[in-house]
């Protein structure tokens, strides 16, 4: 497992620069073969490294189980100069190596040796391997929703939380562009005669902040704004950039509800707040986590769980009402950092873990 998580991390994968994307993407692509996958689609992308489907076990009867796992990584082409490959005290260092190359060397452990044990479960084995998940999936989402909608479960193999805990829940977040259109003036000689647009988007910005409401998850904050032309005008337009995230899609839709009902403080002004994009939460559901947790325990591997305010292909899936499993790749520390680190012990545990879910579930 470290022989080939050390040959996926040699490959950096910079979700930006294609090249190099995709040739992990063929170095992933011969490994599925040599993993006994019966077939292996490839989608080509002009813009982010190809998308590949594997799929093992199509004779079985049951619903596929879906593996959701992401190549690209968030660290720039060059990284291994600064964070060389390196095993220290139980540790394996390296760019992606957590997030989520790991996942991969998991989830393909664990299919191999049901293959080559002949043991595969009742239902069809696919994975689905995309490249621009830390880009926000935009490209690659509706082909996971397709893929998800005849599933019976998805395996997503992000990391897990520091402590080990597998992913039960993430919140969902949306972001929205806020527009204010006031009236220019010359400030010297009619200041009067003008709307300050920033003035207005000021006092929205407050109304908006009020709508925090951290102790049940929702968090609401303006993170950019602009506005004005020019030293001596009144300006007559300002912008805002806002970033919403919440643990249910009820709060969601209240803060959907309160931004795009936001009215104008000043006479004559005009606000507007459009959303221009969204991530559904994965909202927790007990019977999931008891259900692994069951199977893990048969196996005397205990599971904990925990949460992450940051999004995952887990999301979409979890939205759609598929059961989904998340957070089942490498324990370690440091997912986009300098320190980035796999726990060497977590990945047969972890494969070990995939295997019995696979065949139990
Ligand atoms: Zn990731």
């Amino acid at each position: 497992m470290l022989d080939m998580l050390t040959e996926l991390v040699t490959r950096e994968s910079f979700t930006s620069e294609k090249q190099h994307v995709d040739r992990l993407v063929d170095y992933v692509e011969s490994q599925l073969h040599t993993h006994g996958a019966g077939s292996v689609e490839r989608y080509p992308q002009a813009d982010v490294g190809d998308f590949l489907l594997a799929r093992w076990n199509e004779d079985a009867a049951g619903k596929p189980f879906l593996f959701l796992v992401h190549l690209d990584t968030a660290h720039p082409i060059g990284s291994l100069a600064t964070m060389p490959i390196r095993i220290e005290e139980g540790r394996f260092y390296g760019p992606g190596a957590l997030d989520m190359k790991a996942g991969l060397v998991i989830a393909l452990e664990a299919i191999r040796a049901l293959h080559d044990g002949d043991q595969l479960p009742g239902h069809p084995l696919h994975m689905l391997l995309t490249t621009d998940e830390e880009i926000g999936s935009s490209g690659s989402e509706a082909l996971i929703r397709e893929r998800a909608a005849e599933c019976a479960l998805t395996l997503v193999m992000e990391p897990a939380s520091k402590e080990g805990a597998i992913k039960t829940w993430r919140k969902g977040g949306a972001k929205y562009s806020l527009t204010v259109d006031g009236r220019a003036s010359h400030a010297g000689t009619a200041p009067q005669e003008g709307i300050n647009a920033i003035i207005e988007l000021a006092r929205q910005a407050l109304e908006i902040n009020g709508l925090n409401d951290l102790k049940y998850g929702t968090s609401v904050s303006v993170t950019r704004v602009e506005g004005g032309t020019a030293g001596n005008v009144i300006p007559a337009r300002a912008q805002a950039h806002i970033d919403t995230r919440a643990l249910t899609m009820e709060a969601m839709e209240h803060v959907h509800a309160a931004l795009t009902g936001l009215y104008p403080k000043m006479p004559g002004a005009e606000v507007r707040c459009v959303r221009i994009a969204q991530r559904p939460p994965m909202e927790r559901r007990p019977d999931l986590f008891e259900k692994a947790a069951a199977i893990g325990e048969s196996h005397g591997i205990t599971l904990y769980e925990a949460g992450s305010g940051g999004g995952s292909d887990g999301n979409f899936t979890a939205a759609m009402g598929i059961p989904t499993l998340d957070g089942l790749g490498a324990h370690g520390d440091g997912a986009h950092a300098l320190h980035e680190h796999v726990i060497i012990d977590s990945l047969p545990r972890g494969a070990a873990l995939i295997a019995a879910i696979l065949l139990e579930w």
